[in-house]
């Protein structure tokens, strides 16, 4: 299979694999309703929930699939037909939750802000006091412009209006913390292919009590999208569909390191430094490109750069695919002409500042 290039991903998910985690998924293999299952997925879970920072409050979901599967359970399961749903959207994933929840005809309205900019809380307010949903959704980190939000402010507004907030953390949930205690979300998804820096193929969500209770009201809720069946599946530490095994143990493995080895608190610090030093670098860069949000917004997984018009991005993807990366020639359908550095997962500092190099001697030469 000589013909496959080995790239370093430097794209916002799916993110590079350290060999440790590519090693792992050579464990054994295991039957899903088997004893053994729970010997990965209890630690993995627990784990979870530490990296999460809940308490028992707070279900650990383990959905065969990816985020995209846990956002559509999530509509699925709490979102009654006669209700209505406000999709709070800052960029595409915003736009994506809308059009999970309206292709499974949920009744939903959206409320957009401009690509680069953050969720506006006095703006988010009126538009509660006057459409009254009873279902929320907003993304945590908006993997096109780079903008993350204020979770915890957010969804306690939300919750002031009586209503249930869910988010999508998938590019963020193990580079920052979630702040779904503080700010009681009642379900909160996300995936292994980003920040956790594994493979692709489980959802993963943490549900509220009320969330569970709630779902026991709603009808249709299918079949792998019945948040309720997944909760039963994991208080035993199996999964509802059979698990993808490889995957279980890398997850496994994974997040044992993350909290005992690399420790939570220094994976989310090393996000921040790693943002900040990209912000750093986009200074010493030519006239043309700068930061697309607000740094006050800006997320510690991945940075979005205004490029000049016309700035040959495809090119520049090429040049650096040529020295063994995949960059990010940012998000297609963004009308602002933009570029991504992916810096999430297990990318180090001294990857980072290498690929940086890198880039700013293709960008000077171009
Ligand atoms: C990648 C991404 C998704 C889609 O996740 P999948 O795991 O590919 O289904 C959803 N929301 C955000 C914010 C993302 O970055």
């Amino acid at each position: 299979m000589a013909y496959f290039v080995d790239l370093t991903l430097f794209i916002t998910g799916p993110t590079y694999v350290r060999p440790e985690i590519l090693e792992a998924g050579k464990l054994p293999v295991f039957g899903h309703r088997d004893k053994e299952a729970k010997l990965r997925l209890e630690p993995a879970i627990n784990n979870l929930k530490q990296i999460a920072g809940v308490s028992d409050d707070y279900h650990v979901l383990l959905i065969p699939g990816t985020g995209s599967d846990a956002m559509e359970a999530s509509v699925r399961s709490l979102i009654s037909d006669d209700e209505k749903a406000l999709a709070v959207s800052v960029g595409a994933f915003g736009d994506l939750y809308c059009k999970i929840a309206q292709s499974n005809g949920k009744k939903v309205e959206m409320l957009r802000f401009p690509d680069g900019q953050a969720i506006d809380l006095n703006v988010l307010e009126q538009k509660l006091f006057e459409y009254k949903p009873q279902v929320v959704m907003f993304t945590h980190n908006e993997t096109s412009s780079g903008v993350m939000n204020d979770v915890a402010a957010v969804s306690r507004l939300i919750r002031k209006y009586n209503a249930l907030p869910l988010v999508d953390g998938v590019s963020i949930f193990g580079g920052a913390p979630s702040h779904i205690s503080a700010g009681k979300v009642a379900m909160y998804s996300t995936s292994t292919q980003k920040c956790l820096g594994l493979p692709a193929g489980f959802g993963i969500a943490f549900v509220s009590k009320d969330a569970l209770e709630k779902a026991k009201k709603v009808e249709n809720k299918g079949y792998t999208t019945d948040i309720l069946q997944h909760a039963k599946s994991s208080e035993k530490f199996q999964t509802m569909n059979t698990t993808p095994t490889q995957l279980a143990n890398q997850l496994y493995v994974q997040t044992e390191y993350i909290v005992g080895n690399e420790g939570i608190p220094q994976r989310f610090q090393r996000h921040r430094i790693m943002r900040n030093l990209t912000h750093n670098w986009i200074s010493s860069l030519p006239a043309g490109f700068e930061l697309l949000p607000d740094i006050k917004y800006a997320s510690p997984s991945v940075t979005c750069i205004k490029v000049p018009e016309n700035f040959p991005r495809e090119e520049l993807r090429e040049k650096m695919r040529s020295h063994g990366y995949l960059f990010d020639s940012g998000y297609r359908e963004m009308t602002i002409p933009s570029i991504r550095i992916g810096h999430m997962g297990d990318i180090s500092i001294d990857m980072l500042n290498i690929y940086l190099d890198f880039l700013s001697k293709e960008i000077a030469s171009m």
